[in-house]
């Protein structure tokens, strides 16, 4: 029961700096067999599992912590993947800090957390390598089709579950692979590109129908969509990125978060990027100044230094304490060479036609609490100072589309700020037979809440699809 207190918490090895930094290749294997045994045995098994409970999707964890302890691999695995969709994503990329993990006893209690996400992610690599994944064989064939629009986690979740229940699954997608945010947002030194396609391969497997280059308001509109499907479910993420109002700030200068690491990805699976041939998507040999605390600016100062620039610099206005950005992304960050101005804001841009452009900012220092529970920054009189960039990236956060909008439909209502709206602890949007899932709803989250919507909008669609069916 004490193997926490005598086996120490080991995640799994990350490949020294600077040979990770070499390329775009994940920076650790998963554990092998024998750390995987190790490292569950070191759960306490507490009669209340807290680690559950900060786990979106309520995994069962210390039961297969149980299993995987025991050496009845499949039998966690099956645990594992019955709750969650993208187990081997997870595993990969959830902040666990903030959530399983940060619950987790024997971690609160200071012998370090128990590596769930390491351990969920060796379970299913363990199942693919064994051949225990298979495609979806739903136990009855039904009529009814649901389509959706986005091909991201949340998408991707729905469709598994809608086709364990024999529905007919249409993805529409506007991007030319599937994925989303996880193909072409998250960079592969956290998540390589082949997992993700494994996995929508599975679903092609499952008899999911992907319409890629289509896009939903342009390709197709969304009422000829719902005169088609017996359900539409939106799950097509945010994309308007939070822009950096000050003077001299223009498109000209700033790179967009995401357009800097589309780029990156797409050069990753041998696409043509004129703009990282032109130099504005290419950070070699610059001083990159990354603007924002997030795990996006994250992303983008990795890349950077991935693509040789000569100096990376991260420039956020709270301090590291106060940061959103996950503390595994820092410590990466850190050890690749990323320099950090903390309590830092720019004020203005100065491009006089010479590189490098000078940011101007100024010092900050922390005051009250806002209503989020995070101190709000404020400026230090008299602490202005110049910093030099060739390259400015803004990782500044996203906001809702506006949907109503792209998809002709006045009557799509939204919330206050602009996500589509949908009932409390249900998916079902306005517009009857249209349900939403994910970032559309939520704002900028996780992967994890994605899987988490779409799994609970099939189950909901499913029960108001066979309640219709019922009806006299
Ligand atoms: C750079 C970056 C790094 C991140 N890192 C992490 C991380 O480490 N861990 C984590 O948990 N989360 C991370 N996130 C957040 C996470 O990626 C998102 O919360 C998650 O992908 C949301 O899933 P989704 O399915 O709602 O939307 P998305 O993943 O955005 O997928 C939406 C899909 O819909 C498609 N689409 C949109 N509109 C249309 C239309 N009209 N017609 C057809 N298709 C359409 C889009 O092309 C896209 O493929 C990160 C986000 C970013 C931007
Ligand atoms: S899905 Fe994420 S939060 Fe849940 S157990 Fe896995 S790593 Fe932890």
């Amino acid at each position: 029961m004490l193997t926490f207190a005598k086996t120490r918490r080991g995640a799994p090895t990350p490949r020294p700096s600077q040979e990770r930094i070499a390329d775009f290749n994940e920076i650790a294997a998963p554990f092998e067999a024998l750390r995987l045994h190790e490292q569950s045995e070191r759960c306490a098994g507490c009669g209340v599992p807290f680690c559950q409970s900060g786990c979106p999707l309520d995994n069962d964890i210390p039961d297969w912590l149980s299993f995987a302890a025991d050496g009845r691999t499949r039998e966690a695995w099956d645990l594992s993947q019955a709750t969650n969709t993208l187990p081997e994503i997870c595993g990969r990329i959830c902040p666990q800090d903030r959530l399983c993990e940060a619950k987790c006893v024997p971690g609160q209690a200071g012998f370090g957390a128990i590596t769930i996400g390491a351990v969920e992610t060796a379970l299913s690599e363990t199942a693919w390598t064994k051949g225990w994944i298979t495609p979806i064989k739903p136990p009855v064939e039904r009529k009814q089709s649901v389509a959706i629009i986005g091909a991201g986690p949340a998408g991707m979740a729905a469709a598994a579950s809608l086709r364990e229940a024999g529905m007919q699954v249409h993805i529409y997608e506007r991007s030319d692979r599937p994925g989303g945010l996880l193909t072409y947002g998250i960079p592969a030194f956290k998540l390589e590109k082949e997992v993700v396609l494994r996995r929508t391969d599975w679903l092609g497997n499952s008899c999911v129908n992907f319409h890629l280059n289509c896009e939903i308001g342009k390709d197709i509109s969304l009422a000829q969509l719902r005169r088609k499907h017996d359900a539409v479910l939106m799950a097509g993420g945010v994309y308007q990125a939070r822009q950096l109002s000050v003077p001299g700030a223009s498109d000209k200068i700033l790179v967009p978060a995401l357009d800097y690491l589309i780029g990156a990805n797409r050069l990753g699976f041998g696409d043509n990027v004129p703009d990282y041939d032109s130099g504005r998507l290419n950070a070699k040999g610059k001083q990159v100044v990354v603007i924002g605390g997030g795990d996006t600016a994250m992303d983008c100062v990795r890349t950077a230094v991935r693509q040789k620039a000569k100096k990376v610099t991260c420039l956020y206005r709270r301090d590291e304490d106060n940061m959103p950005g996950s503390r595994k992304e820092l410590q990466n960050a850190r050890e690749e060479g990323v320099d950090f101005f903390w309590l830092a804001a720019p004020k203005s841009i100065h491009d006089n036609g010479k590189v490098p452009t000078e940011i101007r900012a100024i010092r900050m220092q922390l005051g009250t609490t806002q209503d989020d529970g995070r101190a709000a920054p404020q400026e230090i009189a008299g602490s202005a100072f110049a910093l030099p960039a060739d390259m400015i990236i803004t990782a500044l956060g996203f906001t809702p589309d506006d949907l109503p909008k792209a998809f002709a439909a006045p009557d799509l209502e939204t919330t206050s700020w602009g996500s589509v709206a949908v009932g409390r602890g249900r998916y079902d949007t306005s517009l009857g037979r249209v349900y939403a899932a994910g970032d559309c709803v939520r704002g900028a989250s996780l992967v994890v809440w994605a899987i988490r919507d779409g799994r609970d909008a099939a189950a909901q669609i499913i029960k108001d699809i066979l309640h219709k069916e019922a009806a006299p």
